[in-house]
């Protein structure tokens, strides 16, 4: 048994690495100080992202993407986790369900996504409508030639430079059917409600939309009318994946800075890390972080070897859950170490603090994930966890 990444796999890693520290690094400070990134400076990431052939990892190569599998989506992944603002999200991965696009509208949509010329949002959430999706009410009508959509929908994450948004709604009202429609951001009767602001800096926004009377044609279904939300259950393996993956990376770079400065702070003419009670921080830090490393790394490989979508659902539920949480416990115990540096909005520390606490509220809060676990210990029995 070799555990030991391949020769590709640590020219991956080190690439990834130094796009995020050269690419990404740069434009952390803009991005906290505006709460946001300018658009000039996302252009020039778009065309960075396209040079480094980081564009649409998660899509295969005829489609546009770089077909990365899951465990190299992880390898990248990881990096970009250090990135503050989640300025990560400059590179995009167009929403997982489009590889259920139609030939006409993979050419409209999901190609041009994955060249960078398009971006799309994916809309799920509502006002009544949060961990129970069921309770949308946004809906559409079958009419002449198309559908008419009304609802509103909220935390519309890049909602503000999505050009299209993939609005998940119910047909005639009908809780069993849901469904996925392409609905282009011009359309007469799509209308920016507001745009809330957060905790995180964040590089783009999470608006809210309203439909009103939207009219949309019968080739905007994504796959199925009903299929709603088949098509998303795949997407929260990787989704879920890649949150844990940025909280690795994440977790990674806050307890680098703590333990450098750590090394270099003296105070009662010592360094600070000769204290026990500091060092004791930084061991807890190191173990959080290999534990939840292994269990990333495990899981991604063995998704990449299997098809068992249950499973994979199954444990990537338990990843995102430990990941989220080992990070915003390191992000702490980082914040604590430096003192009054690590509350300051200038340090990384502070801001991964800030930044990563969102990871155990969206793709399912820590809550629903052990929802999802304890049914599934019920179902299967604990083996599926422990037995591996
Ligand atoms: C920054 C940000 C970006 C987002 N981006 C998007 C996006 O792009 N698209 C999109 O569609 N959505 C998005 N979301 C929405 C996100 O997915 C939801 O916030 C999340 O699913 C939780 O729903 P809720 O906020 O309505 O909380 P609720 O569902 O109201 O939950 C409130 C509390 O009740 C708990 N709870 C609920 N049900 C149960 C249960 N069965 N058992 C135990 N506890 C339970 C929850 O864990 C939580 O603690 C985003 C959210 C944020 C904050």
């Amino acid at each position: 048994m070799d555990f030991s990444l391949s020769k590709e796999h640590q020219a991956l890693q080190a690439k990834a690495k130094e796009f995020t520290e050269q690419v990404l690094y740069p434009h952390e400070m803009e991005c906290e100080e505006n709460d946001g990134i300018s658009k000039e400076t996302h252009n020039q990431i778009i065309q960075q992202v396209l040079d480094w052939e980081f564009n649409a990892p998660n899509h295969s190569k005829e489609d546009g993407g770089q077909g990365f599998s899951i465990f190299e989506q992880t390898i990248l992944n990881e990096q970009l986790g250090g990135a503050t603002g989640a300025i990560w999200d400059a590179l995009w991965y167009p929403s997982y369900p489009m590889r259920f696009a139609s030939p006409q509208q993979k050419e409209e949509y999901l190609i041009p996504t994955c060249q960078g010329k398009r971006r799309d949002a994916y809309a799920i959430t509502e006002a009544d409508a949060g961990s129970d999706p069921s309770q949308c009410t946004t809906r559409a009508d079958k009419v002449d030639g198309g559908w008419r959509i009304n609802g509103e929908k909220w935390f519309v994450t890049i909602g503000d430079i999505a050009d299209y948004i993939l609005v998940h709604a119910h047909v005639d009202g009908d809780v069993n059917k849901p469904t996925v429609f392409f609905v282009d951001k011009d359309l007469p009767g799509v209308e920016l409600k507001r745009t809330p602001l957060y905790t995180h800096h964040f590089a783009f926004k999470h608006p809210e939309y309203i439909f009103n009377d939207v009219f949309v044609g019968d080739d905007k279904v994504l796959g199925e009318v009903g299929q709603g939300y088949d098509m998303t259950k795949d997407w929260f393996v990787e989704a879920r994946l890649g949150i844990a993956a940025r909280c690795v990376g994440a977790a990674i770079r806050a307890a680098n800075e703590a333990n450098e400065y750590a090394a270099n702070r003296v105070q009662f003419g010592q360094s600070i890390r000769d204290f026990q009670a500091v060092e004791f921080m930084l061991a807890d830090m190191a173990v959080e972080i290999m534990a939840a490393k292994s269990m990333l790394y495990r899981l991604s490989w063995d998704i990449d070897q299997n098809n068992d979508r249950k499973m994979n659902h199954a444990r990537a539920a338990a990843l995102k859950l430990h990941c989220s949480e080992m990070v915003c416990r390191v992000c702490d115990k980082a914040v604590q170490v430096m003192g009054g540096r690590g509350y300051m909005r200038e340090q990384p520390v502070e801001r991964l603090w800030r930044d990563t606490r969102v990871d155990r509220i969206w793709e399912g809060t820590s809550e629903i994930q052990r929802v999802i676990i304890g049914g599934q210990i019920k179902k299967r029995g604990m083996e599926i966890y422990t037995g591996w």
